[in-house]
């Protein structure tokens, strides 16, 4: 019996071996509403496989952030199987060459949080295209001090231009 990550038939489909919630639908829960379809999502997934979806960043992060997410409600790195790390690392990959392809950044920054009030959320790793053009509208902001003035300053992206970044994005990532 493994157990490097949730272990649904010896937890009994809704515990890991922490305790914590892990395998199953949580409905509140934004990354699990969005995966379900309870939510709206503007652009619709960019990828999805049975363990991970790939969609634009819901929140206020620059246009081109893309988010990872694993279709289960999965709130630790520790508890993905070695198959869904495996292909976490390919469609990093994929991810950050679909957006330096389509934006040209400075840098692409990936960052996990999964961090809130009440403890681990589900999992989500951003993988966030930085321009220049991006650095010189936060004043030379850079890394975890220009993430923090994005989030602070809640302004998020057109819907429309989400909309066709997803749509330009699906034909890149598709070849890369
Ligand atoms: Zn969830």
């Amino acid at each position: 019996m493994t157990t490097d990550h949730c272990e649904r038939l010896f937890y009994r489909d809704a515990w890991n071996r922490n305790g914590r919630i892990c395998g199953v639908d949580v409905p509140g829960c934004l990354g699990c509403d969005l995966i379900q379809g309870r939510r709206d999502l503007p652009g619709g997934f960019i990828f999805r496989s049975d363990t991970w979806v790939i969609n634009h960043v819901v929140g206020s992060m620059n246009l081109g952030t893309l988010v990872l997410s694993p279709t289960e409600h999965i709130d630790a790195l520790a508890d993905l199987s070695q198959d869904a790390s495996l292909e976490l690392g390919l469609l990093l990959r994929r991810s950050a060459l679909t957006v330096e392809q389509i934006l040209q950044p400075e840098q692409t920054y990936v960052a996990l949080w999964a961090h809130g009030s009440d403890g681990r959320k589900h999992l989500h790793i951003v993988v966030q295209p930085v321009t220049a053009e991006t650095v010189r509208e936060y004043g030379g902001a850079r890394s975890e001090q220009l993430q923090a003035l994005m989030l602070e300053g809640g302004v998020v992206a057109d819907r429309a231009d989400i909309v066709d970044f997803c749509e330009t994005a699906r034909a890149v990532f598709a070849r890369v």
